[in-house]
């Protein structure tokens, strides 16, 4: 039997878990099944997207569920992180953020990494297609983002 301490690692060396509540727990079962899903309004004649995700529409009141997404879209905006800042990235510098705007929706956005790519090559407009990757420490599966090719 072993006498060591069950974590080496630091708490340090692993990325921030999310926290999911009544709005964002579908997204994060979805991501758990293997699906992108988004929140979006079940009424016929709305059929809004939300981000970040509501119980009620906010255009029409009517109640959302989640679903699935192509996670397909254009990089809105992006940020290149050169400096060790969150836990869990330490080691991997630079790394790419990026807001990215889905196929689905004008104005659907989520953020997400930028991975497989040197952070110079990225741009505005660029195209994207989500993947989902378990995010280490925990039990939660997030989306990042590579080139569509
Ligand atoms: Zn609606």
């Amino acid at each position: 039997m072993s006498t060591t301490t069950e974590h080496t690692d630091a708490p340090a060396s692993l990325p921030p878990q999310p926290a999911p509540d009544v709005d964002t727990q579908g997204f994060w079962e979805a991501t758990a099944n293997g699906r992108l899903a988004m929140c979006r309004c079940i009424n016929p004649q709305c059929r809004l997207w939300m981000m970040p995700p509501l119980d009620a529409c906010r255009k029409c009141a009517a109640p959302t569920n989640f679903e699935e997404v192509s996670g397909q879209g254009s990089v809105y905006t992006f940020v290149v992180q050169r400096q060790a800042a969150v836990s869990g990235y330490l080691d991997n510098l630079p790394y790419v953020v990026g807001i990215i705007e889905l196929d689905e929706q004008p104005g659907l956005r989520l953020p997400g990494r930028i991975v497989d790519i040197i952070p110079e090559d990225v741009h505005c407009d660029m195209r994207v297609q989500a993947a989902l990757e378990p995010l280490p420490g925990g039990d939660y599966v997030v989306p990042v983002f590579r080139v569509l090719h």
